[in-house]
């Protein structure tokens, strides 16, 4: 059994040195500061916090970019994002065959088993997925959790614009491809020729 008076300091009055009432002190010290110190409580819902601007909130989806090559879908580690769609011919003017694409008739995302990691956003090779830093939606009932494609429609009037590209940053990759492009496209300057009569070891 371990002696009483090795812990018992504070709690009984007597700090570890033995003077009595200093942990009470301690105790007081702390609430005065703790009462003069600015507070810093939110007043939330009244008001609004401020959100860093990459918060991640909510996922929006642009429809229209959305080719549904199911990327996102096989990505997501909670198998969260539920898909389906069907095939359409479209008449092309010119072409010898109508070609085929895919419409998108289901899009849901289940927030109550996703994990916020972002992963569908990033994988998305189209640019349909965003993140929205809108958080208020909370349910009573768990079910409503699920967004169809609408829902996730809705929240890309809430998606941020994207931030200004810093004019110290490298150019972007496709900048500097279309400027290697253009400049071997460049037809090679004439070469230029010797004056008639003139000494052809001068030019060297
Ligand atoms: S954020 Fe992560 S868990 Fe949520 S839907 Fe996207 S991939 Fe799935
Ligand atoms: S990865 Fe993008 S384009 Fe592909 S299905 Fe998902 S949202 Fe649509």
């Amino acid at each position: 059994m371990s002696d009483p008076s090795e812990h018992g300091g504070a709690a009984g009055g007597t700090s570890e040195r033995g003077l009595p009432g200093a942990g009470l002190v301690k105790g007081l010290a702390v609430t005065l500061k703790t009462m003069t110190s600015r507070s810093t409580t939110q007043q939330y819902p009244d008001v609004a916090p401020e959100l860093p601007p990459r918060s991640r909130g909510v996922i929006a989806l642009s429809e229209e970019n959305c080719t549904v090559c199911m990327l996102c879908a096989r990505e997501c580690p909670d198998w969260c994002i539920y898909i389906d769609s069907h095939k359409e011919e479209v008449a092309v003017p010119g072409a010898a065959r109508p070609r085929q694409r895919n419409v998108l008739d289901k899009f849901d995302i289940d927030f109550s088993l996703c994990m916020y990691c972002g992963i569908c956003i990033e994988v998305c090779p189209f640019d349909a997925l965003y993140w929205s830093p809108e958080f208020e939606y909370a349910e009573y009932d768990i079910k409503d959790l699920l967004h169809d494609k609408d829902h996730l429609g809705q929240w890309m009037a809430t998606v941020p614009p994207p931030p200004a590209h810093d004019p110290n940053g490298e150019p972007a990759k496709e900048e500097t491809a279309a400027a290697r492009k253009a400049a071997a496209a460049r037809p090679a300057p004439p070469a230029v020729r010797p004056e008639p009569g003139a000494d052809p070891g001068a030019a060297s």
